[in-house]
Parts: structure tokens; C-alpha cells; sequence
């Protein structure tokens, strides 16, 4: 996922458009969005490949045009391509066939697919889009194509405004996000990036994705210099906050928290100060669901400033 690139209002429109369309198309679903449902609809074939049965990419790779992996033609030499190119999924346009990675994690699919299906929408990528690799076109090129169908992939499984509405339509909390998590069938990490971003528009918020964050309870592979595995600034937060490390955050969330194996780790409130220099008073909450420890932050109000007479 990472931070995408701002797409142009036109582009932006023109990809939404067609989602409307195939959403449409299905009549308007309820979440959570069934991916097979638009493959069916758009009669894409969806395959998997594995390192023990790279087959199936063997056949789609001779049959990319670009040069570079054109030479891999032995299947053993193929494999190392997928791992030098950093390739985790294909859309074959010419067949309708989405390849994805089946040695990836199952919760990783979902996003996948639906970036494929993305590029598959989007007929000015047929020309760039032979393999998600950042070699077979120029790197700017790459880049936009992968915004484009990253914010296709967005505005499908999160259906368009319906995530946006209900997130807006109820207090930010942990419990909203973890609903709508269970709701839209999207992972929790996914979820909270939209989240943050769609209610944070105007408002700071932040969100953290971490390791249990009690000292006790820290796993040997915890880093102190990078503790957040996803660290989700909202608009309004990362304009007016900028200079808040990580590491800082992370330590003062772990001032509240308990040592929980599961549930609620914690709650307080807590003053930030931005960059400016004022203080302000944000509602922290932390949720452990025994893999990850989830942070929300709110922004409640700017502290009451003492001046000396
Ligand atoms: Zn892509």
C-alpha cells in the first residue's frame, strides 16, 4: 500500500465512474463486496501460482512482451524473475487472467485481486501493464499506473462513499473501526488507513499498528527504532503535526497500556504539541486482537493557554 500519489481530479473522476458502473452492474451489493461476483461479472479468470507450481506463470511470462523477462524462459530462472522483480501479482489483458501470488498470505489476496481488477478497468494501462514489476516501464509511468489502480481497488472494496458515510455517521472509535473491519471484509490494516484518512479530513487523527505494546509482552523481533509496522497520519494530523515521531508516539502509548493478552490494552487522554508549539488534547485507545495491536488517536481540543501575568 504505502502513500500514493495524488491523482488528478479528472483522473480521479474518470476511474470512479467505472467502478460506479460495475458496481452498478451488480446492483449497488451490500458489503461485503464479493470479488468473485466482479470477476463473474467482468468474466475475468483468476489463477494462482505458487514457488512449488510456478507453471502457470512459465505461460504467462513467454507470453509478456517486454524484454527483460523474456529471457526467463526455464522455470526455475522464472521464479528467480518473480523475486527479483518483486512481481505479486499479473493481469493478462489478453486472456482476461488475474495471477496472483498463493504463497502470500490469504488476508493479502483480496487487496491484490482488486488491484488487478483495477488495472483491468483501466484501458489506457493495457499498454504499460504486462506485470506489477518496477522494471518493464519507466519508473513515473509505473508509479502512476499503480496509484490509479490502487485508488480503483479502494473505491471498489470500500464501495465507493458508503465506507466514508458510515465512518463519518458515528463518533471515531477502535469498535467503529473493528465493525467496519468485520463489515466491508476488508483487512484491519487496510481499514484503518481509510478510516484515518476519510474522517481525518479536516480533523487529526492518528492510527498505529503495532506490536503488543507493553514491555512484558513486546515479541523478540520488536524494533524500538521502528515500533510501528503502519503509521497513519490523517490530512489535518500530518499538516499540523508533522514533526511527531513514531518512536515518541509509540512510547507514550505504551505508558497507558496494560499487559493484556487480548482486548482492550488501554485508554487516556493525551496533549500533543504541533508544530507551532501549542499544545493540544487528542483520546487515545489501544485494542490488542493477539497479532496486532491497534491504536486509535482523536483530536478532542487545543489546551487552554497559561500566560504569565
Ligand atoms: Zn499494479
Amino acid at each position: 500500500m504505502g502513500k500514493n500519489r495524488i491523482l488528478s481530479a479528472k483522473t480521479s473522476q474518470d476511474i470512479d465512474q467505472r467502478i460506479e458502473r460495475v458496481l452498478k452492474g451488480l446492483g449497488n451489493p451490500e458489503p461485503p463486496l464479493r470479488l468473485e461476483d466482479i470477476r463473474h461479472l467482468l468474466k475475468i479468470d483468476r489463477r494462482f501460482y505458487t514457488a512449488k507450481d510456478p507453471s502457470i506463470v512459465k505461460e504467462a511470462i513467454s507470453r509478456i512482451r517486454v524484454a527483460t523477462i523474456q529471457v526467463y524462459q526455464r522455470p526455475t530462472l522464472i521464479l528467480d524473475a518473480i523475486k527479483k522483480f518483486s512481481l505479486k501479482a499479473l493481469y493478462l489483458p489478453d486472456r482476461k487472467r488475474i495471477l496472483l501470488d498463493g504463497d502470500l498470505p490469504e488476508k493479502k489476496h483480496r487487496w491484490n485481486e482488486a488491484h488487478e481488477i483495477g488495472h483491468s478497468l483501466l484501458p489506457w494501462h493495457e499498454d504499460v501493464m504486462h506485470g506489477d514489476n518496477a522494471h518493464t516501464v519507466s519508473a513515473d509511468c509505473h508509479e502512476q499506473a499503480e496509484a490509479e489502480a490502487n485508488f480503483a481497488a479502494g473505491r471498489m472494496l470500500f464501495l465507493r462513499n458508503r465506507f466514508t458515510d458510515e465512518a463519518r455517521a458515528t463518533p471515531a472509535s477502535i469498535a467503529l473501526v473493528r465493525q467496519l473491519h468485520l463489515k466491508f471484509g476488508n483487512t484491519l490494516s487496510t481499514t484503518l488507513y481509510r478510516f484515518v484518512e476519510m474522517s481525518g479530513q479536516d480533523r487529526p487523527i492518528i492510527g498505529m499498528i503495532t506490536d503488543h505494546p507493553h514491555v512484558s509482552k513486546r515479541p523478540a523481533s520488536h524494533d524500538p527504532a521502528k515500533p510501528c509496522r503502519h503509521f497513519i497520519q490523517s490530512p489535518a494530523f500530518a499538516t499540523r503535526f508533522s514533526r511527531m515521531p513514531e518512536t515518541d508516539m509509540f512510547t507514550a502509548v505504551a505508558s497507558y497500556c496494560g499487559a493484556q493478552s487480548g482486548g482492550p490494552l488501554g485508554r487516556s487522554e493525551m496533549i500533543l504539541t504541533d508544530d507551532n508549539g501549542d499544545q493540544h488534547r487528542f483520546y487515545f485507545e489501544t485494542f490488542y486482537n493477539r497479532y496486532d495491536a491497534l491504536t486509535l488517536g482523536v483530536y478532542l481540543k487545543a489546551e487552554a493557554r497559561i500566560i504569565a501575568a
